[in-house]
């Protein structure tokens, strides 16, 4: 991953600007972060060795809050990436109304190659890491590609013991066991499952049982296609990153989430059939969910993408590029910073629940995430049908003109206005 893709996020947020009301001032902070870390994590493997791991945490804005955002491992990790990813938490918490910036962190290691006690060496010594600069009132981790609730607790059992004492609500995607809140591994796919619910008539009119392919078959992306199947959708495509599977007919979406816990991954997989990876892209779907990693679709094979519509599960799967040539071809593209904010509205709930000593149970969780995600849903919506605007656009106002307000009331701009006049 390069510094283009900071680039490419900055020009879809400028983009957006001609339609929306943001002060100079607020234009200007939200151009780079407020603070950016680099670490190096030192790891003692189970052969004895010592090997170095390059880590980020990246504050983006917390103008609104403390900065929220996952924690990613992967062999791609890099500080561009890391500042992509907490640009566009910001603007995904203001699009929200959540009282939270944008963070994000990450580090650069292929997980699957260590043991589970390098791992947690590795989680535990991240955390001691960046411990200096996150806080249930500075910036709060939570789990993002490869990370669990089972890496989350062990951060969260860190930070206790780094401090000296119980600050559950530094870390959300816990394990219920430490404080964790029920709904949230699956609070992704589920807000995805309201918004997709919410403009289903209007992107898909008159499809009663519309077709879907999907990328990415993890946490988001499994457990979606699970709900879309139970809805009457027809699951014709999906993979991982060590296969794609097809059938025009429709998968058994329960026995390759059987078959991918019991070996790892969708390859050899007991239905369909195996495809290039390539192809899934360009299968002819009523809707194409890339569900896995950032810049999947580009200017280089968006033209062969034959959805009517895409619902953005994974964080900035489309390029700038790609969002003009399918924007052109009459794609209607539904944003990440939607669709995919319901792990991060659930998040919110951990972090009241552990902040006020509460438990929630899982109708509550379930009912309130519903609700915020389909008011949200509903005001992007409006605000793209008020200003003419495709519905990325309109998720960005709506987020930039909440952003800009809160900006403009720590005082700055209006006292250099009042000075003016
Ligand atoms: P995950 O690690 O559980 O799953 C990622 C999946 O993508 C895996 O199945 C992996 O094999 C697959 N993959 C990787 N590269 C691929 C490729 N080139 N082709 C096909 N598949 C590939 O991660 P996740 O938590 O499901 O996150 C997926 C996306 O959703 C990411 O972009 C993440 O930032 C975003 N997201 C996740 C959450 C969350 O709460 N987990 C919240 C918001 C956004």
């Amino acid at each position: 991953m390069t510094d283009d893709l900071l680039e490419d996020a900055i020009v879809r947020f400028e983009e957006a600007l001609p339609h929306a009301q943001l002060s100079e001032d607020a234009h200007e902070r939200l151009r780079s972060p407020v603070s950016s870390l680099k670490v190096s994590v030192p790891v003692r493997m189970d052969d004895g060795r010592l090997r170095i791991f390059p880590g980020y945490r990246v504050r983006y804005d917390d103008t609104r809050g403390p900065a929220k955002g996952g924690i990613r491992f992967h062999p791609g990790v890099t500080a561009a990436e890391v500042t992509t990813l907490a640009f566009w938490m910001t603007f995904k918490t203001a699009l929200m109304d959540l009282p939270f910036g944008g963070g994000k962190g990450g580090v650069a290691v292929d997980p699957k190659q260590l043991s589970a006690s390098e791992l947690e060496r590795l989680s535990r010594g991240y955390l001691a890491a960046i411990a200096d600069v996150i806080g249930p009132d500075v910036d709060i981790p939570a789990p993002d590609v490869a990370t669990n609730e089972l890496v989350m607790g062990w951060m969260a059992h860190e930070y206790a013991k780094i401090n000296r004492g119980h600050h559950p609500s530094v870390v959300t995607g816990k394990p219920l066991a430490l404080g964790g809140i029920p709904g949230r591994s699956s609070a992704t796919s589920d807000g995805a499952f309201h918004v997709i619910r919410t403009v289903q008539s209007r992107v898909l009119p008159d499809i009663d049982h519309p077709s879907v392919a999907i990328q990415g078959f993890g946490n988001a992306g499994s457990q979606l296609a699970t709900r879309l199947a139970e809805a009457g959708w027809r699951v014709v495509g999906v993979s991982d990153s060590s296969a794609a599977i097809h059938d025009a007919g429709g998968l058994d979406v329960a026995a390759l989430r059987e078959h991918k816990k019991a070996t790892g991954s969708l390859a050899d997989p007991p239905v369909g059939e195996e495809i290039a990876a390539e192809d899934l892209l360009c299968l002819e779907v009523d809707v194409l969910i890339p569900a896995a990693l950032e810049g999947a679709i580009d200017g280089s094979n968006a033209e062969r993408v034959r959805a009517r519509t895409i619902f953005e599960v994974a964080n900035g799967p489309l390029t700038a590029d790609a969002d003009r040539i399918l924007d052109d071809a009459g794609v209607q593209i539904v944003p990440d910073i939607l669709v995919n904010a319901g792990g991060v509205t659930v998040s919110w709930f951990e972090w009241i629940a552990n902040r006020t000593g509460d438990r929630w149970d899982e109708a509550t969780v379930r009912e309130r995430l519903e609700r915020r995600m389909v008011t949200e849903t509903d005001a992007v919506v409006a605000l793209a049908d008020a200003r003419d605007l495709p519905l990325r656009t309109a998720a960005y106002v709506h987020a930039i003109e909440r952003l800009s307000r809160s900006m403009d009331a720590t005082g700055t701009a209006s006292l250099f206005g009042d000075l003016d006049g």
